[in-house]
């Protein structure tokens, strides 16, 4: 390798290092409305005359970002910080806001989880249960827990007024569901996303992919019901893994990122989990399987 190739190399490996560290952009929702992105990763906040209200804060760095960022566009203080779950690719950076006059809110469980594994952002100080709603100045915000689904106390965000709702991790919009649905509850997904169908919203946030309207939200519930399913009935008639992965297409949903690629790693999330949860492969009363 010439010395002009591995400096034009490192050249190239250097920059596109500092593009994914500096991926922050703020875009308009609706109205008082903003959505804050880090890459792969949304939150959304509102400015209100009485302040900001922030979710997610993404990460340290993101967190520091979007500070200066608020402090330079809207120079309101921020109030509210509220966590969509527990997981620290979403709500690490905490800290960066922790400052007085701020109140952290959380699911009571995700404040736990993030207690007892020693996870370094800012610990929620307010907790709800079922559902909280909160004022500030014009805007009302409504937090509702929705059962299990990923993470622990993952919540929906619900802004009833712009008719803007944010969803973080199981309800993803335009792409596939995440790989093997680490942590997923399958039913739990499909359970929230029919909770959440029930609620009033033009548009869905999501805390990765698109934002969509209702019709999306349904196309996913669809495509999470038939995978369901189809591995179920696989499951029930004794099918191995690799040949539900062989036999399985969606192709309805065959649009979506990374459809190709993720379809096989969605089956063996569910396959997974309910072989995992619902011991379906020890199962006295099915075919022993192939
Ligand atoms: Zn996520």
């Amino acid at each position: 390798m010439t010395l002009l190739r591995s400096l034009l190399l490192l050249t190239a490996f250097a920059f596109s290092t500092v593009t994914l560290a500096e991926d922050f952009s703020i875009s308009p929702i609706k109205d008082n409305l903003y959505r804050f992105s880090n890459g792969t990763h949304h939150s959304v906040f509102a400015v209100t005359d009485a302040g900001i209200a922030l979710t997610d804060t993404l990460s340290y760095h993101a967190a520091n970002w979007l500070k200066k960022a608020l402090k330079s566009r809207f120079n309101k203080p921020v109030r509210y910080v509220i966590y969509s779950h527990s997981h620290p690719d979403h709500v690490y950076g905490g800290q960066v806001f922790n400052e007085p006059g701020v109140t952290f809110i959380a699911h009571e469980w995700a404040r736990d989880d993030l207690l007892a594994t020693r996870a370094n952002t800012q610990i929620p100080n307010l907790v709800f249960n079922d559902e909280m709603t909160l004022y500030l100045g014009d805007t009302q915000i409504d937090l509702r827990y929705h059962g299990p689904n990923n993470g622990k106390g993952s919540i929906s965000i619900n802004f009833p007024k712009q008719k803007v709702l944010h969803v973080v991790d199981w309800i993803v919009l335009g792409r596939m569901p995440y790989k093997t649905l680490p942590g997923y509850d399958i039913r739990g997904m499909i359970n929230s996303t029919r909770d959440v169908l029930q609620m009033d919203f033009d548009l869905l946030v999501g805390g990765h992919a698109e934002a969509g309207d209702k019709d999306e939200v349904r196309s996913y519930l669809r495509y999470l019901e038939q995978l369901y399913q189809a591995v179920l009935q696989g499951m029930r008639e004794g099918k191995s893994l690799a040949t539900l992965q062989q036999e399985i297409r969606l192709d309805e949903f065959k649009a979506l990122a990374m459809y190709e690629a993720w379809l096989p790693l969605n089956i063996e999330g569910v396959y997974n989990d309910l072989a995992d949860q619902s011991y379906m492969l020890i199962r006295p009363d099915l075919p022993v399987k192939e």
